[in-house]
């Protein structure tokens, strides 16, 4: 693509000046004023000393200020940083140390994590904001000190080097600074690998970002520009709710309604009602919840049209129920991941889709699958995915190392090799299988834990599953479930195992199980199977 991602903002405000962009808890931003925020965002940073290149980290939840802060740096001509806000204090200091940046914007309940490894970090400015800059403008700038830690509040003294967000943002005149942007530029830092090794830094360019809108866009052909109403609870800090809840409701001038905190079920529900939404872009465990929450019969959800799942495999049944409480939402599955900005496949929405599938590559990309010897598959046989497009990133920040391992050059490409095992179909259908790193290996038997889990999850008590590998010294390794059964619902292990021996061949039934009142979940709601596992193991040990 040849545009930057600053230019479909100037472009919706430009086409939709008066539309609302933002709303949050009631509060609304129009295209024109999102745009004059962001340039005069911009502006004050660079009046501060941020040069272009430069990284600024922004550790924020769904908020009008991510969105001005994330704009107002890319405009600034530097590079934005996407910063879990659950990170702990020694995550955040290796990402600010790796990133080397010197610009942090931090929610103000989140900044005794910083004051933690402030002396260890590069950081030399501290933009700090609070829910109120959100809502009302100041008519007294004195910034109250006040962060929660542990459910009460107490007072942090802030250093010399904090600044007051919305006196930054009402210093500032709205003249547009003079920073020429280029597509190729690297617009963001989205570290992955939280659950598999050490973080990286994977560089997405504007014409990354910009390009996965475009190809996103294209999974919906009856998009009503200027229209929608997305329903934002997938964090903007990870890649796919930057992508699909943010950046791409700019591109279709669509309201964004903000929602600071996806795992707040009671918000979600009262938003989409509210505001009407009419795409809610989310994950499997989100759908999931909705689908078993006890208010959702209360609420009316049948705005929503058109929805994409993705981050992780969507069960059928969760689809099924989900398209059943709208009233006949479209809920497609989707694939990506942070390398490729990060969408790669989705099934079209108004069109053949294959329940079970990723769906076919997006326009654009090139997708094949490989034999461990480097060589296609034939269609039908498992093998790594590997992807080519205009969407992948230009590399590991700082880790040649790992850019080599993860990119690879061949017939003129340079594919991004996932790491995923999948399979194609004769009709150019993709479905994943799993992850290879998460691949159990039982007596010599081959087990993907995604087979197990649809096993699990197909017990009508189940509500999240995930089957890990633990030690075992027969067969190497024995599958361990652990499940969190539904509100009011009973099942013993005994009921478990029988149930997945009704499905699975014996190899593949787990041999214990585990009960827990929720899976742990990453930031984007993701359940840690790494985590799980390391668990079993440790409790075993
Ligand atoms: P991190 O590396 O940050 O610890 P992660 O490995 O989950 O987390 P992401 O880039 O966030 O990294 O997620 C990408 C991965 O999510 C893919 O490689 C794939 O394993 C999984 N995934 C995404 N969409 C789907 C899907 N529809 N079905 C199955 N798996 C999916």
């Amino acid at each position: 693509s040849g545009l930057t991602l600053p230019a479909l903002l100037e472009r919706a405000a430009a086409k939709y000046p008066d539309h609302t962009a933002l709303t949050f808890i009631g509060a609304t931003t129009s295209y024109r004023q999102l745009w004059q925020d962001a340039q005069r965002f911009a502006a004050a940073l660079r009046r501060m000393g941020v040069r272009p290149g430069d990284r600024v980290s922004i550790m924020l939840p769904n908020t009008p200020q991510f969105v001005t802060s994330f704009y107002g740096t890319l405009l600034a001509g530097a590079i934005a940083v996407n910063t879990s806000p659950m990170y702990t204090a020694s995550e955040l200091e290796h990402q600010l140390q790796d990133s080397g940046s010197e610009t942090l914007i931090i929610l103000d309940s989140f900044y005794p994590r910083y004051q933690e490894i402030r002396t260890r970090v590069p950081v030399k400015r501290v933009l700090v904001t609070g829910v109120q800059d959100a809502l009302s403008f100041p008519k007294n700038l004195l910034y109250p000190v006040k962060a929660r830690r542990e459910g009460s509040w107490v007072n942090v003294p802030y250093d010399e080097r904090v600044l007051p967000y919305r006196k930054v943002l009402a210093s500032q005149p709205a003249a547009a600074p003079t920073v020429s942007l280029q597509p190729d530029d690297v617009a963001l830092l989205q570290y992955t690998g939280g659950t598999t090794g050490v973080p990286k830094g994977a560089m997405l360019t504007h014409a990354n970002l910009v390009s996965n809108c475009e190809q996103a866009r294209s999974w919906m052909s009856d998009l009503h520009e200027g229209q929608e109403v997305t329903l934002a609870a997938i964090p903007f800090f990870h890649v796919y709710g930057m992508t699909v809840a943010m950046n791409l409701s700019i591109l279709i001038g669509a309201n964004i309604v903000l929602v600071p905190n996806p795992r707040d079920l009671k918000m979600v529900l009262t938003q989409i009602e509210r505001s009407r939404a009419t795409l809610f872009p989310a994950v499997p465990t989100l759908y999931n919840a909705i689908n078993n929450h006890p208010d959702t019969p209360r609420h009316d959800l049948t705005s929503i049209r058109a929805c994409i799942s993705g981050s992780a495999p969507l069960l059928l049944e969760t689809a099924r129920r989900f398209k059943e409480i709208t009233g006949g939402a479209n809920l497609v599955e989707g694939y990506g991941l942070t390398e490729a900005s990060p969408i790669t496949h989705v099934n079209p929405i108004f069109g053949d889709q294959l329940e079970g599938s990723i769906g076919l590559p997006v326009p654009g990309v090139d997708a094949i699958i490989v034999s461990d010897d480097g060589q296609p598959t034939p269609s039908g046989e498992v093998g790594e995915l590997w992807v080519a497009g205009p969407q992948i990133m230009k590399g590991y920040w700082q880790r040649d190392d790992e850019t080599a391992k993860t990119l690879r050059q061949q017939d003129g490409q340079v594919w991004l090799m996932t790491g995923d095992m999948a399979t194609m179909d004769d009709r150019g259908y993709f479905r994943i299988v799993d992850r290879k790193k998460d691949l159990i290996i039982a007596g010599g038997y081959n087990i993907y834990p995604r087979e197990v889990e649809e096993a699990l999850m197909s017990h009508p008590a189940v509500l999240e599953a995930a089957a890990v590998g633990v030690p075992d010294p027969y067969r190497g390794e024995s599958v361990h479930a652990v499940v969190a059964l539904k509100p009011g619902q009973t099942a013993s292990e005994t009921d478990i195992i029988t149930h997945c021996k009704g499905l699975l061949s014996a190899y593949k039934v787990p041999r214990s199980v585990e009960f827990r009142t929720e899976l742990p979940k990453t930031a984007a709601m993701k359940i840690l199977r790494r985590q799980l596992a390391q668990e079993a193991r440790e409790t075993r040990a």
